[in-house]
This record gives structure tokens, C-alpha cells and sequence, in this order.
């Protein structure tokens, strides 16, 4: 669709707009006098329609304000609520004022307070009340229609003018808000489960085989067979995975079919071919983004998930400081680890499901744009990681593969990075797994003409020195300030550098490494950061103020105890992560709400040395028994030696 160019009409409202002079000043001015009046003279109703309008003009200005600072989509959102609201106090002044005006209370009420209140002023000018009615030969009873109809009018102009300008004003600044962000072209899939098979990747294990036909799974598997065969070990055809990913869809597998089938999976394992299908499958579940007409490399990176790993909130306003696009799809929290979505949503009024045309703004005018996965793009994959999070299914290979894979080849990227976790707090608990993960996932990748790397790197203990979601917020915030612990730049900038290379943004990567240090010192990707706070709906003042973020009601600090001597040797993350839980953090049933507040903060790690009474970590909760839990499964988790432990480095290898 092509960019939105402006209609007559609202080439007139923008003309009417600028003649009028109308703005936040005028209204605060108008309306502040008119409520001082209406103070003056007792009348509420009065008074809170001049507050409500003085409200809006604020809103107004507030809206100019952010859109001289260049954030575009957030001050024309301003600029929008601030119209919609003085069109509902107008409306709601205007037709309490027609309704009210009736006849009983004209004869009643209006007319003897309009005698009273005339009367002295006629009486100087030596006439009465009556002589004037009777000039126009009119009587108090045939006043009151004559009076309505003036009222009618009246109130009537006040409802259309309400209606027609700040309705008008309203769309007219919501068409330029999505003037601006334009339109993301998103390839439709034709029929969703009917369209024609890709064409034939490069050799490979992992080559997708074209089908002849469309599947006709409704009569050929029902998900009990397709269960039992999986729960026997035996090798799924493509249509029946097909039809698995098309049955979570469409509701033909309920939950607890699509449980049992993970479960299967989960014991049985799925072949590369099997787990490449499924891949597929679940990509194609939905819509697949088209991207490349919007300039630049378009680079993501995924985890598959720790505790304390809020790199992505770091690495997304970074990369784009460094000249790439990144539309980066996140999950939400799984099992024991801790989600990108989830901690975004921390941020009061942070929106992580975009539209096409925001997307498309985000990653025109920001460069990144943090995603959750919609209904319309792998709503396979949405449906599983949630069943998976809460059924025990989440640390299995093939399982992680295709729901990264799938989402990442969704996206309509050039190239990802992938940080392969392994370790206590990761689904991979051996070095080996995580490369047996990394190369199944790199392989899909490289089939689907992608560009694809992935980091292998240690999650014994947490990542960083918070966990948690508000914590871990601004954790991050303060890694863009230049003040994040060496752990988590290391990680980050290491996975950065390798999208900035596979990017064509920088050669090398120390030369990687001397453009992120650039942007940070600089402050230019904390400005990243806040711009895509902000066209996303978040807050940006949390960047500057802390207490915005969601706060713990208790906040204590864990300390070591008397026989605590030498070194930290232990920060067991898979125990942290579920003291998280414990708290509230993290969801033990599908529909549970996370709690942001509660979480770590200042944690110690491994190797720094300790005495009795240093401080273990602080300890956010909402909860005094769960505080209490939580506090045992920490103790539990921080161990000591008296000798310095050998530390291992953080990022152990490359597949590619
Ligand atoms: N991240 C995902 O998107 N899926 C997984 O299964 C694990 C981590």
C-alpha cells in the first residue's frame, strides 16, 4: 500500500488548524478564565469542563513539545488524546445541556433565575421583566419553546463543533501519525495452509522437500495417531507435522492434545529432517514479513534464554546506533528465564505488539523495534512456547529449534546472531548440547539462505547483576549510560560485534568494538533507546527516573553469613531464577500474571571475595512469606571457598 497522502479535508483541517492560532495556549488561557469564573459563581458543572479543557491544552502542548524533540509517533499521539478528550468533554457538556433544557425546567427553573438575575440590570434602564416580554409580545409560557430553540442551538453548534473540529483534528492527526510511520508491506500468505512450498533450499540435511499437492489433513490425521506414533518413537511425515502446527492453530489439537504431542517430542527427540519440517511448518503458520524494501542490513539476535539476560534491551538500541535495522521478535518468559516481552512490559504503557505500519516506522525512523510475535506471524509458535513454559517441554532441542527458528525466519531478516546458553540457569545444561543446538539451528538457517552465526556462552550464573524486570530494566538503561557490569557488556558487545560483521557494518571486530563503544559514550544509544521507548508507548522518564518503574513495597538486603570466608564460588542461576519465580516473576500457569517489581538487584558474582555481613544481593518482593522462600533459595544458591575459584570464559565458541 502506498504511503497516506493527505485528503482534501484534511489538507482543510491542517488550514483551518494553522489560521485559527488554535492551540494548547488558547484553550489553557480561554478555559483557565472561564473556570475561575465559573468558580466564582458556584457553577462545578462549569468549573470541570474548564479544568478537563485546560487538561487537554496541556496535552496539546505536551504533544508539540515531544514532537519538536523529534519524537514523532509519540507527541502526535499526545496530540491525538488531547483532541478525543476535548471532544468528550464538549459532547458530554452539550448533550447534558440539551437533555437537561426541558420544558418543567424552563417554567421552573431557567426563566424565574433568568427574572431574577435581569430584573436589577432592567430596573436601572427603568423597565420590567414583564414590559419587556411584552414589547415582544411575548408571555413567560410561549418564552420557554423560544428558549429551547435558542438552547437547541446553542448546545447543538457546541455538539457539532465538538464533533465535526476535535473529531476531525483527532483523525487528522492520526492520519499524520500513520503518515509518518507509512505502511509495512506484509506478505500475505495466499491460503494459509495452501500455498505453494518454497522453493528448494541449497543441499543440505535440512532440505525442505516440495510437496505436489495441498495437504488434506482434516481427513488424513487425527492428533491421536499423529501422538501415538510420536509416543512410539516412529518419524513423523511432514503432513503430519504440518497438520499439528495448522491443529494448534486452528483449535483441531486442543491444549492438551498439543501437550501430549511435546511431551512425546520431548522424550523421543525429532530427527534434523522432522525438526526442519516442523520449522517450516510453524513459520508458516502465519504471515511472513517482507522487509526488503526497507534499506539497510537487517540483522537480529536471539537467546535461547537464561536468568539475567537482558542483553536484547542493550543490543537492539546499540546495533541501530551502529548503522543496522533490527527487528528484533522476543518471547516472554520461559520456564525458570526471564523474557524480553515481559520485561519491556515492565515500562508503564510499553506496547510490544506493533502493527505492519509501526514496524515499519520503528525500523525506518529508530532503526530497531522490539516485537512479540502476533496472532498473524507464527501463531504456532505463540501458542507452543506458552503450553511449553508451563508443561515441563521447554528444554528440548528440536523444540527450541524450530520456535527460534521459526520466528527468526519469519521476521524477513538478512542475518542473525544466536547466543546459545548452556550451564545451571540455561535449558542446555553441557557445552555439548548447546552445540548440538547451535549447529541444528545454524543449519536451518544457512538452508533458508540466511546468514547465520551463534555464540556459545556460560549461564552458570546470572548474567549481570539483576534479574528480575524492573531490575533488569535498569540494568540495562545503565549499561547505555557507560555503567554496566563486564559480564553483560561482554556478552552483549560480543554478540553485537558479530551482527555488526555480518551486517557489513563494520570489517572487523574491533572495529565493531570501537563503533559500540562510540555509541555508548556518546549517549547515542541511550537516545536510541528512549526514541524507541517512546514511539512504542513506553514511558521514556523512566530513563531518568527509576521510582516510574513498577516498585517492590519491601526491598532488603541478603547478607553473608558469620562462617562466609574467601570467595564467592557459586551463583547457581537455575536457583536464582527460581527464587524469581517464588516471588511472582514468572508464571506457573499460562494466564498468570508476572509481577515486574520483585527481583535481584546487586548481585554478587563469582570470585569477588566475601566476609561476614558483605552483602549476597537485594532481595525485591511484594510477598513476606515468598520474600522469605526466596531468601532461602538464594542462600541456597551462593556458596563460598576459601581459595579463588577458576573463572571460565563467558564466551566459549563460534558456529557458524
Ligand atoms: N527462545 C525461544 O524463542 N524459544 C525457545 O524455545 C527457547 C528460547
Amino acid at each position: 500500500m502506498p504511503p497516506a497522502t493527505p485528503t482534501p479535508a484534511e489538507k482543510t483541517f491542517s488550514r483551518i488548524l494553522k489560521l485559527s492560532g488554535l492551540n494548547g495556549w488558547s484553550a489553557i488561557i480561554i478555559a483557565g478564565l472561564a473556570s475561575i469564573l465559573a468558580f466564582f459563581m458556584g457553577d462545578l458543572v462549569g468549573l470541570s469542563v474548564g479544568v478537563l479543557i485546560v487538561v487537554s491544552g496541556y496535552m496539546e502542548l505536551h504533544g508539540r513539545r515531544l514532537l519538536k524533540k523529534k519524537r514523532d509517533a509519540w507527541g502526535m499521539r499526545w496530540l491525538v488524546r488531547a483532541e478525543l478528550l476535548l471532544l468528550t468533554v464538549l459532547a458530554v457538556y452539550a448533550v447534558r445541556g440539551l437533555v437537561s433544557f426541558n420544558a418543567d425546567y424552563l417554567r421552573d427553573q431557567a426563566i424565574p433565575d433568568a427574572r431574577a438575575t435581569l430584573q436589577p440590570l432592567l430596573e436601572v434602564l427603568g423597565v420590567s421583566f414583564d414590559d419587556l416580554l411584552k414589547s415582544f409580545s411575548l408571555t413567560e409560557d410561549n418564552l420557554i419553546p423560544l428558549v429551547r430553540l435558542v438552547t437547541i442551538g446553542l448546545y447543538g453548534t457546541v455538539l457539532l463543533v465538538a464533533v465535526l473540529y476535535q473529531g476531525g483534528m483527532a483523525l487528522y492527526y492520526r492520519r499524520k501519525t500513520e503518515g509518518m510511520i507509512e505502511f509495512l508491506y506484509v506478505k500475505a500468505a495466499p491460503q494459509r495452509w495452501e500455498r505453494p512450498m518454497p522453493p528448494p533450499p541449497p543441499p543440505s540435511i535440512y532440505k525442505l522437500r516440495p510437496t505436489k499437492s495441498p495437504f488434506n489433513y482434516d481427513s488424513a490425521f487425527s492428533p491421536q495417531s499423529i501422538i501415538t506414533k510420536k509416543r512410539d518413537g516412529g518419524a513423523l511425515s511432514r503432513e503430519e507435522i504440518d497438520s499439528f502446527a495448522q491443529g494448534v492453530c486452528n483449535g483441531r489439537f486442543a491444549d492438551y492434545q498439543a501437550t501430549a504431542l511435546l511431551m512425546a517430542i520431548y522424550w523421543r527427540g525429532l530427527s534434523s529432517q522432522e525438526t526442519a519440517w516442523l520449522t517450516d511448518a510453524m513459520m508458516r503458520s502465519g504471515e511472513i514479513m517482507d522487509l526488503s524494501f526497507i534499506r539497510g542490513a537487517k540483522v537480529d539476535k536471539h537467546s535461547t534464554g537464561g536468568v539475567g539476560d537482558k542483553v536484547s534491551l542493550i543490543l537492539a538500541p546499540l546495533a541501530a546506533t551502529c548503522g543496522l535495522k533490527v527487528p528484533m521478535m522476543s518471547g516472554r518468559g520461559l520456564g525458570h528465564t526471564g523474557g524480553t516481552l515481559d520485561k519491556l512490559e515492565a515500562i508503564p504503557g510499553f506496547r510490544v505488539m506493533l502493527s505492519p505500519p509501526e514496524i515499519r516506522f520503528m525500523l525506518e525512523r529508530i532503526g530497531c523495534a522490539m516485537l512479540g510475535q502476533t496472532d498473524k506471524i507464527v501463531p504456532a509458535d505463540k501458542k507452543l512456547y506458552a503450553l511449553r513454559d508451563v508443561t515441563g517441554t521447554v528444554d528440548c532441542i528440536p523444540l527450541i529449534c524450530s520456535s527460534i527458528m521459526s520466528k527468526k525466519l519469519a521476521e524477513g531478516i538478512d542475518a542473525l546472531v544466536l547466543d546459545v546458553k548452556f550451564g545451571r540457569g540455561a535449558f542446555m545444561k553441557s557445552k555439548a548440547q548447546a552445540i548440538e543446538l547451535a549447529r541444528a539451528m545454524v543449519d536451518i538457517g544457512k538452508a533458508s539462505g540466511k546468514s547465520v552465526r551463534a555464540l556459545i556462552t556460560g549461564m552458570d550464573q546470572p548474567l549481570g547483576r539483576a534479574a528480575g524486570h524492573t531490575t533488569e530494566v535498569i540494568e540495562a538503561i545503565e549499561c547505555l549510560k557507560g555503567r554496566g557490569p563486564a559480564d553483560l557488556m561482554e556478552v552483549t558487545y560480543a554478540l553485537t560485534a558479530h551482527m555488526l560483521i555480518l551486517g557489513g557494518v563494520a570489517k572487523t571486530e574491533s572495529e565493531a568494538r570501537q563503533k559500540m563503544n562510540d555509541a555508548i559514550s556518546s549517549g547515542l544509544a541511550l537516545a536510541r533507546f528512549r526514541d524507541m521507548c517512546a514511539a512504542q508507548g513506553g514511558n521514556p522518564e523512566v530513563i531518568d527516573d527509576y521510582t516510574r518503574l513498577p516498585t517492590a513495597r519491601q526491598i532488603i538486603e541478603i547478607t553473608a553469613p558469620a562462617n562466609a570466608v574467601g570467595f564467592i564460588s557459586e551463583v547457581d542461576a537455575l536457583k536464582c531464577g527460581e527464587a524469581i519465580m517464588e516471588l511472582g516473576g514468572g508464571r506457573t500457569v499460562v494466564t498468570d500474571k508476572v509481577d515486574f517489581a520483585v527481583g535481584l538487584s546487586n548481585l554478587v558474582k563469582i570470585g569477588e571475595p566475601v566476609a561476614p555481613g558483605t552483602r549476597l544481593c537485594t532481595l525485591h518482593f511484594n510477598d513476606e512469606a515468598r520474600g522469605a522462600r526466596a531468601e532461602a533459595i538464594l542462600r541456597d544458591a551462593i556458596k563460598f571457598s576459601a581459595t579463588a575459584p577458576t573463572l571460565e570464559p563467558l564466551v566459549q565458541d563460534l558456529i557458524q
